[in-house]
């Protein structure tokens, strides 16, 4: 999962980005209108976090022109402002949600739990049962052995591997798609620290014990193999 935020306060932004790599959410920001819309054009977000009030372009018309665009990337919309009609814009002009200014670190990573899932085939929960083991995104964790009864955590770009792989089913990723939304969208191109990490994973993820392996499919990517 990768988050953009758009936010202009800096001290909230950083916060907030924070918070969402404590939750194992790959997160960018920006800072502006402008920016904002640059990098969510790129498509390799799962989800924007789109402030109202941005200098350069207001949130408003940096909404109106991303959805104009055809991107369907889901839109959390932040305001300060609490009148209906100002709600009622945001919906309009193409939000999924919205979250009045100020708000709890809980009820932000809620709503985002809320648009992934909406977004997602597999729900984008708690818990992902892969082979003979249980994988839980937002902790970094995947329990194996008798009873779940033992565990290996996972780092950021690791457990944003075993998501991806996980949600594809039995279908490949290709080593581009994960440099594109683990690295972002400033990634120099070089799937070889892909490998780098999917080797590590392999030798950290006991596959006889798990009940899967993680599989290469020549010439398209990875893809996770039930044992
Ligand atoms: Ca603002």
């Amino acid at each position: 999962m990768r988050l953009l935020l758009v936010e202009d306060e800096v001290n909230l932004s950083e916060t907030l980005i924070h918070l969402f790599k404590r939750n194992k959410y790959e997160a960018d920001a920006a800072y502006d209108g402008k920016e904002g819309e640059q990098k969510a054009m790129t498509g390799v977000y799962d989800l924007i976090i789109l402030d109202r009030m941005l200098p350069e372009q207001d949130g408003i018309d940096v909404l109106k022109k991303i959805r104009k665009n055809n991107l369907k990337t889901p839109v959390l919309f932040l305001t300060a402002k609490h009148t209906i009609a100002d709600k009622i814009e945001g919906l309009d002009a193409g939000a999924d949600d919205y979250l009045i200014k100020p708000f709890s670190n809980e009820e932000l990573l809620a709503r985002v739990r809320a648009l992934a899932r909406r977004n997602s085939e597999v729900v984008e929960n708690e818990e992902i049962v892969i082979g003979r083991s249980k994988f839980l995104p937002r902790k970094g964790e995947l329990k194996f052995g008798p009873g779940y009864g033992d565990s290996v955590n996972l780092t950021l770009k690791e457990t944003g591997i075993l998501e991806m792989l996980a949600k594809n089913n039995n279908l490949a990723v290709t080593k581009t798609d994960m440099l594109q939304k683990l690295w972002g969208p400033e990634n120099d191109g070089d799937v070889n620290i892909v490998e780098v990490f999917v080797s590590y994973m392999r030798k950290k993820i006991k596959a006889d014990l798990c009940g899967f392996s993680i599989v290469t499919q020549r010439s398209v990517g990875y893809k996770i193999k039930i044992l």
